[in-house]
């Protein structure tokens, strides 16, 4: 199994690598934009170099980029719209420039405008950005609780964007179970975690699945609130995530973490090792 966190890029993208290593990942999540100012480029180079030679050193594979919070595709405000478009672009830039093969982000938030103006923006922002850009990067939409404005809280509007977007093989899914779980899909006993997945399949394609997002979650089903909780302690409990982890279908997927985080990443330890436990 491939299992990781969500690590700080704080003190470079080459102490991440090591971050990861030592608290048991095998696979890692990472911004590829840090808030911390870089002071020259010659430094974010040094970091680039210190990054390939730590992940060979830790055999971490594979490294996930997650978009930066602000990037909304949806807006039909221009300037954020704009702004959101460039920052994409950038930011694919920095993962191609850290060879990374998927580039998880928040499909949007139409902020009132309506589900079908905000799927409509977001296919086109996702073309105008794929003809831009010449990685073979797979751009993940990621499952969403439906908080606030938020689009991709049903299979339905994911596969309507998938569908809609002219490169098909650059599109993908990160599947959220905190997510998925308080949009309104139980996955709590066998029957219903099945039927599920057959609606994923049936909806978007399991070949579609790059990466899971392995959360417990804070609302019960239905909720649509959007707060992670450490694994086992939320409303999923252990039953959901050891279906996932014997689950044939998903042995090569990465599985990534985003459980509340205590400063020195104790607690990522603690359910990293809870999670490895339900594998048999
Ligand atoms: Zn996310
Ligand atoms: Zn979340």
């Amino acid at each position: 199994m491939l299992l990781g966190a969500h690590i700080s890029i704080a003190d470079g993208f080459g102490e991440s690598l090591i971050r990861g290593k030592n608290i048991g990942c095998d696979t890692i999540q990472i911004f590829v934009k840090s808030n911390i100012q870089w002071k020259a480029r010659d430094i974010e180079n040094f970091k680039i170099q210190e990054f390939f030679f730590n992940k060979r050193e830790t055999k971490i594979d594979p490294v996930i980029a997650h978009s930066s919070y602000l990037i909304n595709l949806a807006s039909s405000n221009k300037r954020i719209r704009n702004l959101s478009i460039m920052s994409f672009i950038k930011e694919l830039k920095m993962a191609k420039e850290l060879k990374i093969q998927y580039f998880i982000f928040h499909p949007g938030y139409h902020k009132g405008a309506g589900l079908k103006k905000g799927i409509k923006l977001i296919v086109k922002a996702l073309n105008q950005i794929i003809s831009k850009d010449n990685s073979r990067i797979i751009i993940l939409l990621e499952t969403t609780s439906g908080q606030g404005s938020s689009i991709g809280y049903r299979f339905e509007q994911l596969a309507d964007i998938i569908d809609k977007v002219n490169k098909k093989k650059r599109i993908g899914i990160c599947f959220d179970t905190c997510h998925v779980f308080s949009s309104g899909y139980e996955i709590r006993n066998r029957k219903d975690y099945e039927k599920t997945f057959e609606e994923f399949e049936k909806i978007i394609g399991i070949k579609r699945l790059k990466v899971f997002h392995l959360n417990d979650s804070k609302g019960d089903l239905g909720s649509i609130i959007d707060r992670h909780q450490h694994i086992g302690k939320g409303y999923l409990g252990l039953k959901p995530f050891r279906f996932i982890l014997n689950d044939k279908r998903f042995q090569n997927i990465p599985m990534i973490i985003e459980t509340p985080k205590d400063g020195d990443y104790k607690k990522d330890i603690e359910n990293l090792t809870i999670l490895r436990s339900l594998i048999k």
